[in-house]
């Protein structure tokens, strides 16, 4: 019998059915914790979240619109119907709507771009006319120019590289860039650095069109008069309200002149379709793109200038509107003081089945299947706070004002910030804090892949096998794009992004064309991503809302940490090997002799050489770190009175705001997050160790030596904090 028993319990230890113990559990609490998370997992039901986006996609709901006022009601009493106790809190944000936009060829032959999409067979929101918010980039500033174009593919960086050894120069011109290759604020901010006076974005059908696959109607991607709308405000500098910068957008505070809001742009900005490019790129002559600019229309792409030359006049109503942000609690019964947060934006550009409406229909199931179960009596221990943010397109403003708002209460109380946004049919995606990487992986062992059956987990992990990574699931580290951005580098609070997605391709982000009929046709059918990643989310949200211990781990923060510094000090040395070849090339006259005399490029000059960078204090910090860190883990916490554990907790809290520093980094003190950054110059592109990276990536030598010395200072006070733990539990 006993024999017979161990071989059951082996099957079932094999199929991964078993599971007795979960990270932050006291055995005692580990089977009443998964039961209860049996339980959540059976009120999970797909249609609520399909009747749920079509209520609030029927209508345009950008922020400051009645349809998104309404939205912010009914998501209210949905709440409060479930049993939270629910507020909105509104705030006053600038934000511009577009009151005149033109885009003309003016020579050598003349178009005038339409600007306009065009309503498509089968779907009939995209027939709502002028309800539909027109195309434009938030927060371009107003402008009236005229002047020859030059392409400059994607406006990135090393596009400019290419541009200066081809000998062409932007100064005085309107650049056109194509969309992709980096978040689209970078390409105007550079091209005004660059000296450009305007600034077309372009969907070339390469990159999301009829290069991907049909296009819309037939198929999910662009048709030619697709545009993607966009927020181009400087948020690697700061997001959120561009007249509040780091307070809250209160009725009365104090504002800054509009003339001197840092994050609006230098030079007028706007998107276009494909059909609206065309003309311009056609008209272009002079230098012949290399292979890797050309995109997708049938044309020779030449990158100018001229003799093409364009009138851009773009005047917005700038104003401010109300953004409403709706939050609801769930109060804990032992910890009521420990926050538990789970949010996901409620404006659109337009509809926005997808974004961001498919993650919120998940959460708002998560927060029902949670509430039921408490009216039952299996109430969380710490208190959940499920919010629904306004203003993240234009800018992640909603969110942004609210953390800056209550700053001070969510650095004493909150434990962790859990994101979604769009989602759809594929593969888990999870960024955020590594301290949580242990956490998310063994949830997502447990979650089953509608599709296929096995967890989402091995799923995941398949996918990067496939596509040539490693074989184990990692968090990848956040940069920006969504709400996570004030909770995790702003408050230093730890945070999650989560979402699925890879199998559901398309050219409809922030177009007229992401309207629930293309939802159901080409993202997530019948909603099964939608729950599981209500599953995915919820039981995260549930076991730290329970766990014994919160559950960080930090030997597996160590390792990642450890991986982006020997990454900066590799490609250290790469630049070295990179400037020394170049060099000798230039020496050898070998560039002059490779060029054809008949093209006019410029030879390179010697670059100066990469000084040697001692990175040692850091390399030696991390040794240290990694000593304490396994010190701190070995501690048995099942031993732990409950005031030593209660103490414990509260400091685990707080472990992620010991990565920030007060002063920020250098040129965006808004930023304290000393791992993770938005990258200045990629936008929603992460930068790890920023302060340190960026300063290598920009050749600045005494600013890396500044900056190596700040991350050591942050690691000691990390070393400091967690060895005061562990002694004082000792
Ligand atoms: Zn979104």
């Amino acid at each position: 019998m006993k024999q017979l028993f161990t071989t059951l319990l082996l099957l079932l230890v094999l199929n991964g059915y078993s599971q007795n113990s979960i990270i932050g559990f006291y055995s005692e609490n580990t089977n009443k914790q998964l039961q209860l998370e049996k339980s959540f997992e059976e009120k999970l039901n797909a249609t609520n979240l399909d009747e749920w986006m079509q209520k609030m996609a029927a209508e345009p709901h950008w922020v400051g619109t009645k349809f998104g006022e309404e939205n912010a009601k009914w998501i209210k009493s949905q709440f409060e119907s479930w049993g939270y106790d629910t507020k909105i809190e509104t705030y006053q944000i600038l934000f511009p709507y577009p009151t005149e936009r033109v885009l003309e060829l003016t020579g050598p032959t003349q178009y005038k771009a339409k600007l306009t999409a065009v309503p498509v067979e089968g779907d009939p929101f995209t027939a709502q006319g002028d309800a539909l918010l027109p195309s434009y980039n938030a927060f371009s500033t107003d402008g009236d120019v005229e002047a020859e174009l030059v392409f400059v593919n994607y406006g990135i960086p090393k596009d400019y590289e290419e541009l200066e050894k081809l000998g062409i120069s932007v100064k005085g011109k309107i650049v056109i860039a194509k969309y992709q290759g980096s978040w689209r604020g970078i390409k105007p901010k550079l091209a005004a650095e660059k000296g450009a006076i305007g600034c077309i974005i372009y969907s070339d059908p390469e990159d999301d069109g009829y290069g991907q696959g049909d296009v819309y109607p037939k198929g999910a991607y662009k048709n030619k008069t697709g545009v993607q709308r966009g927020s181009v405000m400087d948020m690697p500098t700061y997001p959120g309200d561009v007249l509040t910068p780091g307070y809250a957008a209160t009725k009365d505070a104090k504002r800054l002149d509009r003339k001197d809001a840092p994050t609006i742009t230098k030079i007028p900005v706007l998107p276009i379709s494909y059909e609206d490019a065309l003309p311009l790129l056609s008209a272009l002559d002079g230098t012949v793109a290399p292979e890797s600019w050309r995109g997708g229309l049938p044309i020779t792409y030449h990158i100018g200038p001229g003799p093409a030359t364009v009138h851009l006049k773009l005047t917005f109503d700038w104003k401010l509107v109300p953004a409403h942000n709706v939050i609801a609690t769930l109060k804990g019964t032992e910890f009521p003081d420990q926050w538990v947060m789970r949010g996901n934006h409620h404006d659109a550009w337009v509809h926005g089945a997808n974004d961001p409406i498919s993650g919120l229909v998940a959460l708002m199931e998560e927060a029902r299947a949670i509430g039921e179960l408490a009216k039952k009596g299996q109430k969380p221990k710490r208190t959940l706070v499920f919010c629904a943010w306004d203003a993240e397109e234009p800018g992640l403003i909603g969110s942004t004002e609210w953390v800056e708002d209550h700053k001070k209460e969510l650095q004493e109380k909150v434990v962790a910030y859990i994101n979604t946004d769009g989602n759809g049919r594929g593969f888990l995606g999870a960024g955020g804090s590594h301290s949580l990487q242990a956490m998310v992986s063994e949830v997502a062992g447990t979650i089953v892949d509608p599709q296929t059956n096995v967890s989402v987990k091995d799923r995941r992990i398949a996918a990067n096998i496939v596509n040539g990574g490693d074989d184990s699931f990692n968090l990848y580290a956040l940069g920006s794009g969504s709400d996570y951005t004030p909770f995790i580098q702003h408050a230093g609070i730890a945070a999650l992004n989560l979402g699925f997605g890879g199998e559901n391709g398309g050219g409809e982000y922030h177009t007229i064309y992401d309207t629930y009929p293309h939802y159901k046709r080409f993202k997530d059918p019948e909603f099964a991503y939608g729950v599981a990643l209500a599953n995915t989310a919820g039981l995260i949200t549930l076991r730290l809302a329970n766990a014994d211990v919160i559950p960080l781990n930090f030997s597996q923060w160590h390792s990642t940490i450890s991986n982006y510094l020997t990454e900066i000090i590799d490609e250290t040395e790469s630049m070295r090997k990179e400037v020394l070849k170049h060099n000798k090339m230039v020496s050898l006259k070998s560039y002059k002799l490779a060029a054809d005399p008949t093209k006019k490029v410029k030879t390179p000059t010697k670059e100066y050489l990469i000084p040697y960078v001692d990175f040692s204090p850091l390399q030696n910090e991390l040794v240290i770190l990694n000593e304490t860190i396994s010190e701190f883990e070995k501690i048995n916490t099942t031993s732990l009175s409950k005031k030593s554990l209660e103490e414990l907790n509260k400091r685990l809290m707080k472990a992620e705001q010991m990565l920030t520093s007060e002063k920020g980094l250098p040129r965006r003190p808004w930023f304290k997050h000393q791992i993770y950054a938005p990258g200045f110059y990629t936008g929603y592109g992460v930068k790890t160790l920023p302060g340190v990276r960026e300063a290598i990536e920009q050749k600045n030598w005494i600013e890396a030596q500044e900056q190596i010395k700040i991350l050591t200072n942050t690691f000691k006070n990390f070393n400091t904090y967690i060895k005061d733990i562990t002694n004082d539990l000792k």
